[in-house]
């Protein structure tokens, strides 16, 4: 069974692909770019679930089964911010990102500086059907960055399961306990409950 990842982003193709490869051994995960699908998408929705969705139905227009994330992090203090804009929050790269949520966060107390990773993980079908599965893994914004490995927010992220940054954790890690992974288990079930 061929899926295609709607995603240009290596580190998430990367991410991605082992966690689903090791839930569904039995399915090939091409990227967008190995489809032969060119160009960016527009992530135009006002939810995770609303651009996950546009974003997997690119290769189901194609004939392929679509799939994409959408994720972001959202921030207590922030009212949910960056949220659904994580990637694009100061218009910049992940460290510029890093730096502004570090700055609007300068005022706000340690016990106030919760936050959670959101991930929204969608499955377009040709033939029109969807799945969603959402995950969320629970942490609190540091003050400076710690850890060298990962991408983004990663090395603020301080995740309350593991008790370390995304960046300090081993990639087996933060697949078992983030939001992506999460959101990943729950989706192959539902995936394999249609497919299987
Ligand atoms: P997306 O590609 O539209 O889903 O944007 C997700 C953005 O959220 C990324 O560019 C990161 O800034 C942030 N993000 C999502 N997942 C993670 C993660 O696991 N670690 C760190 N940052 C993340």
């Amino acid at each position: 069974m061929k899926f295609v990842l709607a995603s240009n982003n290596k580190k998430k193709i990367t991410e991605l692909r082992a966690i689903l490869s090791s839930l569904l051994p039995e399915c090939e995960v091409m990227s967008l770019k190995e489809a032969g699908i060119e160009g960016d998408i527009e992530e135009n929705g006002a939810t995770f679930e609303e651009n996950s969705i546009i974003k997997a139905s690119v290769p189901a227009k194609l004939g392929y089964i679509g799939i994409a994330d959408d994720s972001g992090l959202c921030v207590d203090a922030l009212d949910g911010a960056p949220g659904i804009y994580s990637a694009r929050y100061s218009g910049g790269g992940d460290q510029a990102n890093i730096e502004k949520l570090l700055k609007e966060l300068d005022p706000v107390p340690e016990q106030q500086r919760t936050a959670k990773f959101v991930c929204v993980m969608s499955a377009v079908f040709p033939d029109g059907r969807i799945i969603t599965a959402r995950g969320e893994t629970y942490g609190v914004i540091l003050r400076e960055q710690r850890g060298e490995d990962g991408f983004g927010y990663d090395p603020v992220f301080y995740s309350t399961d593991l008790n370390k940054t995304f960046a300090e954790a081993s990639a087996d890690e933060k697949n078992k306990v983030s939001h992506r992974g999460r959101a990943l288990t729950l989706f192959s079930e539902k995936l394999k409950g249609i497919i299987c």
